[in-house]
């Protein structure tokens, strides 16, 4: 039987869940039949509104229903569920942030700093296709490549679907984020930097 296992995340992951709504059910559950293939058997897609119980790693398909996406990403934070976040607009696919709650930005980090680095690439500059037959490969050779802890999402990368390394925006995280920060929720705590 095929199995997939991932040092990074520190074990096997049969469960995935794909959480996606319309229009973009059909592309998630083309990624969702290919990763079973791949022996996350038990991996399913959910609506965005559903919870991630029992699951081993979520990815996240959207357009802009940002108020789902942001209360998915609230929801996951707190299970601690790592999800690959995945933007999908009229045809156009980007992949990103990768968020490993506590390690890496997640959706709201990202949202809130590209506000504050208008120079650097923005998703709306990026191609990126939600073509299946592209969508499904590249998608799944970058889940793999994450799964073995080598791929570039894991240092903030957001990645034009069919695209490489040098089509990629970034991610950073916000240290005030109210969804993944710690420290915002720690007010006592201060850190002081002493100058000679
Ligand atoms: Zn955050």
């Amino acid at each position: 039987m095929v199995t997939l296992s991932s040092d990074y995340l520190g074990g096997t992951i049969t469960r995935i869940r794909l959480f996606a709504s319309a229009p973009n059910t059909a592309l998630a559950q083309a990624l969702c039949d290919h990763l079973q293939q791949l022996g996350a058997t038990r991996s399913s897609v959910v609506a965005l509104d559903a919870d991630g119980d029992g699951a081993d790693l979520a990815i996240c398909i959207a357009g802009e229903a940002d108020d789902a996406v942001a209360a998915l990403n609230r929801r996951l934070s707190r299970q601690a569920l790592p999800c690959l976040f995945v933007h999908v607009d009229g045809g156009r696919a980007q992949l990103g942030p990768w968020t490993y709650y506590g390690h890496t930005p997640c959706w709201a980090c990202y949202r809130t700093t590209l506000r504050f680095f208008r120079g650097q690439p923005q998703l709306a500059d990026h191609g990126g296709s939600a073509d299946p037959a592209v969508f499904v490969p590249f998608v799944t050779a970058q889940l793999l490549a994450l799964l073995r802890g080598e791929s570039a999402l894991i240092g903030g990368a957001v990645l034009a679907v069919g695209g490489g390394e040098a089509d990629a925006a970034r991610a950073l995280k916000d240290p005030l984020c109210e969804v993944c920060s710690i420290w915002s929720r720690q007010p006592t705590e201060a850190f002081y930097v002493q100058q000679d």
